[in-house]
């Protein structure tokens, strides 16, 4: 069979899933980009007069996620104007809207059961042949696809996008032992040529290649700065650009990439190690606090840097 991408929905429209709208849109693809729905109101939107069933509410994810594209540097979008291919809305609203789509990528919160649950919607609505498949960092892809129909089955597996997704150039395809060959070389082949990226393909290993060794080194850094007294510039400078090296080595990563996705893409590679190699993936109780409080890192404006 032979496939084709018109159109794609990215489900999920934070850190990357927006990045990856704009790529997408950059290239000409239009995109569908969907969200969860707020379950409360913010004060502001309450003395503006709106409900939870105001459309502007309901999108409002995504509709921040838009505005965020905009003033997000570096640029996700390399022209304004392609915002327009870009269609905001929401998983209960427009859901019936993936039937048609060719490619339908996962980018919600890194948790297995969350995950599960929304491919269990896909799998009802999606038409037969669409292409699904996830952004995950590394939760095991063959057990994401659990439970869902053959057709699932066989166009399923990992696209894993870097951060960020327009600048960097790796792109992880992890298949399982059903996905289909085809689907499989097609994918390989779109990620080279429309998408720009130097694709590699992973076994289903926990946290596939890059993000094993990445949290393994990011996790070793710290544990070397708490022990031996380094600042966080000091350790962001000899990891960084100094040693020629973006200046986002070590702490200015984890700001961009969000603390609380790093705590479970750590967790996820801890669940499935032992002894020795396990200890290094233990998140140190210092990051655990930031995460309570809140400081995620530039998405919450508060990480090991203040974003202004
Ligand atoms: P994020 O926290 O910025 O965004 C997650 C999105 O998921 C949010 O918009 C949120 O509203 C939505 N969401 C939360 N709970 C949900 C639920 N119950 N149902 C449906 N949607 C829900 O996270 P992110 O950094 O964009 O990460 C998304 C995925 O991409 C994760 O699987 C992550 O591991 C992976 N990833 C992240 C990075 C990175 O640098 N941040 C890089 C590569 C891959």
């Amino acid at each position: 069979m032979a496939y084709q991408i018109k159109k794609a929905a990215v489900l999920g429209s934070g850190v990357m899933g927006s990045g990856i709208a704009a790529h997408l849109a950059n290239i000409g693809i239009p995109v569908l980009l969907l969200d969860i729905v707020p379950n409360k109101l913010t004060d502001q939107e309450e003395a503006n007069g709106l409900t939870l069933e105001n459309q502007q509410v309901r999108n409002k994810f995504a509709t921040t996620a838009l505005e965020k594209l905009l003033k997000q540097k570096p640029a996700p979008l390399a022209s304004k104007n392609n915002l327009s291919l870009i269609e905001v809305g929401n998983f209960e609203d427009d859901l019936d809207k993936l039937k048609d789509v060719d490619w339908i990528i996962e980018v919600i919160v890194e948790n297995l059961d969350v995950k599960k649950g929304l491919y269990e919607k896909i799998d009802a609505v999606r038409k037969e042949g669409t292409i699904v498949t996830s952004n995950t960092s590394g939760i095991s892809i063959e057990a994401m696809s659990e439970g869902r129909s053959e057709d699932f089955q066989k166009h399923f597996m990992g696209t894993h996008f870097f951060n960020p997704p327009r600048y960097l150039k790796l792109l992880e395809i992890i298949p399982t032992a059903k996905t289909d060959k085809d689907v499989l070389e097609f994918m390989m082949q779109f990620g080279e040529d429309r998408l720009g990226k130097g694709v590699v393909i992973a076994k289903d290993t926990p946290n596939f290649i890059a993000n094993r060794i990445g949290t393994y080194g990011l996790l070793v850094t710290l544990r070397e700065m708490e022990k031996r007294g380094y600042s966080i510039g000091e350790v962001d400078s000899v990891t960084g650009t100094l040693i020629g090296r973006p200046k986002s080595a070590t702490f200015r990563t984890l700001d961009v990439v969000g603390l609380d996705t790093f705590m479970h893409v750590a967790k996820n590679a801890y669940d499935k190690t032992e002894g020795d190699e396990q200890q290094v993936f233990e998140l140190p109780p210092f990051m655990k606090k930031m995460i309570d409080n809140g400081w995620l890192g530039a998405k919450s404006k508060q990480g090991f840097y203040l974003k202004q």
